[in-house]
């Protein structure tokens, strides 16, 4: 018998089918899995165990009847951004600490009518704000790797937790790199999806024209299977796009040859890791090798300015999303003060931690008037040039290839108290949330023991190319079938 902790959600699918394994079978490992790990790598909030064993039974029914499905039965871990009806959802901040949503998310509905089973919600940066799950109020997540590093973030308890084999794959977020980044740092694959193909209903909402929800899994066969069944217009979403689905597993396999692949200069800047540019390097010689071509003369001018883009039109809208948080309708609230303006001052002063505060302030002030123009309208207009700039770049190529992250995962603490630092570390990922395009990360190698991710971009709704690339780079190497010793 396998690990079953570590297999894939395909492999685990096929035992399944074979009645080798039962669902109940696999989601009791991934709980051990937990018990015995977790107290080191911290990656889960909420741990559901009675529920997903019962979920696993429901899933065995389902499978002792003949049903078949891709991911009936199999363990899944949920970022805690995700509502969930009858589980708490606290975006990791004292402000939800007890909040039990009455709703599930839509991804949250189609995984259970899937039959997934979730094992619980995983750690992150409060409110999706941040690149390491510091910013969680109740604790940091551990790179599994090495346990002193960070495992990027926001999503870094979904990233972790599939990477420390705590669940065969998990859901996340991503609004400037969070999917990418952590599933990068942690040595799994992690996949932001097109704006639009995948509803954000039941997603608490940080900066709503960037936040996507996406896949983390070992391999790229996993992510398709999972957008498979994420995507989908929603009518509770009006932002979710009236487009079919493909079946983003189909062409998986048709390889690179013929493939054009772009390297935009400004992602390879001469402040790389070198390490980091090695892996990089290493995966546009395998593309060659596979026939197709590479182009490193590509290039996206306002790259730089796209951080200063985001870092405006981000905080605008999380500090409108954020202002129903004032202790009236749901969530923290404090009441002792003399007046209603004291208790909402209050609520908001202790319910948000630092860095919420932070993006709160600067987006308030950007859309004041008399900054607005200054600061949010032009960022606007920025952001339609750094959108062109994408366009006119896939004239050229198919799939635009770079870095993740400028460095593998850093220590915890080390750009705790530097937001600046904390920023530039989403120089690659963030342009693509700005564009509202689909980008991957997929394990690249490593450098000192700490994985490297290769992003993979591609055309709006165009998924299905970037995960023929990724296919086609992680069958040339077995990066992605390694893991870590979780030692120390
Ligand atoms: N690190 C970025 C930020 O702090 C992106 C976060 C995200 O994608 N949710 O805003």
């Amino acid at each position: 018998m396998p690990d079953l902790t570590d297999l894939t959600v395909h492999a685990a699918a096929g035992l399944l089918a074979k009645r080798e394994v039962s669902s109940r079978e696999l989601t009791q490992a991934a709980l051990d899995r937990i018990a015995a790990v977790d107290d080191r790598v911290k990656a889960f909030v909420t741990v559901t165990g009675e529920r997903a064993l019962a979920q696993a039974d429901a899933a065995d029914k389902r499978l002792a009847a003949g049903e078949r499905g891709p991911l009936l039965g199999v363990p899944v871990a949920l970022k805690d951004v995700l509502s969930t009806a009858g589980v708490p959802t606290t975006c990791s901040s004292r402000m939800l600490e007890h909040f039990v949503p009455p709703y599930d998310a839509t991804v949250v509905r189609r995984l259970a009518e899937a039959g997934a089973v979730s094992v619980g919600k995983t750690n992150m940066d409060e409110f999706a704000m941040g690149s390491s799950t510091e910013n969680s109020a109740f604790f940091t997540t551990r790179n599994p790797w090495d346990l002193e590093r960070v495992p990027g973030g926001s999503s870094g308890g979904s990233a972790a937790a599939v990477a420390a084999r705590e669940a065969t794959y998990a859901l996340g977020s991503d609004t400037g790199g969070s999917i990418r980044q952590p599933a990068a740092l942690c040595g799994v694959v992690g996949m932001k999806p097109t704006y639009g193909r995948v509803s954000r209903y039941g997603l608490v909402a940080f900066a709503s024209s960037l936040d996507q929800i996406g896949p983390f899994t070992r391999d790229v066969r996993d992510c398709a299977t999972v957008l498979n069944a994420i995507s989908g217009h929603d009518p509770g979403d009006a932002t979710s796009a009236p487009v079919d689905t493909p079946d983003f597993a189909a062409g998986i396999d048709a390889g690179a040859r013929g493939l054009r692949v772009g390297v935009p200069r400004e992602y390879m800047p001469p402040t790389l890791d070198a390490g980091v540019r090695r892996c990089i390097e290493d995966a546009l010689r395998a593309f060659e090798a596979q026939g197709a071509t590479v182009d490193l003369d590509l290039t996206l001018p306002s790259t730089e300015a796209a951080l200063a883009v985001y870092y405006i039109i981000a905080p605008s809208e999380a500090s409108a999303n954020l202002a129903r948080y004032d202790g009236v309708k749901y969530g923290f609230s404090w009441q002792r003060g003399e007046s209603m303006w004291e208790n909402m001052e209050e609520t908001r002063g202790r319910g948000f931690g630092a860095e919420v505060k932070r993006r709160i302030m600067i987006g308030t002030y950007a859309l004041s008037s008399g900054y607005y123009d200054a600061y949010y309208l032009k960022a606007q207009k920025v952001r339609t040039v750094i959108r062109r700039e994408f366009d006119a770049a896939f004239e050229r190529c198919d799939v635009i290839v770079s870095p993740v992250t400028p460095t593998p995962a850093f220590k915890i603490g080390e750009k705790a108290d530097d937001p600046y630092a904390m920023y530039l570390n989403d120089v690659f990922t963030l342009p693509v949330n700005i564009a509202g395009l689909p980008g991957i990360s997929v394990p690249a190698g490593f450098v000192d023991g700490l994985p490297v991710g290769l992003q993979i971009i591609g055309k709006p709704f165009d998924e299905a190319t970037v995960l023929r690339a990724a296919r086609a780079f992680e069958q040339t190497a077995d990066w992605h079938m390694r893991a870590p010793a979780l030692t120390a």
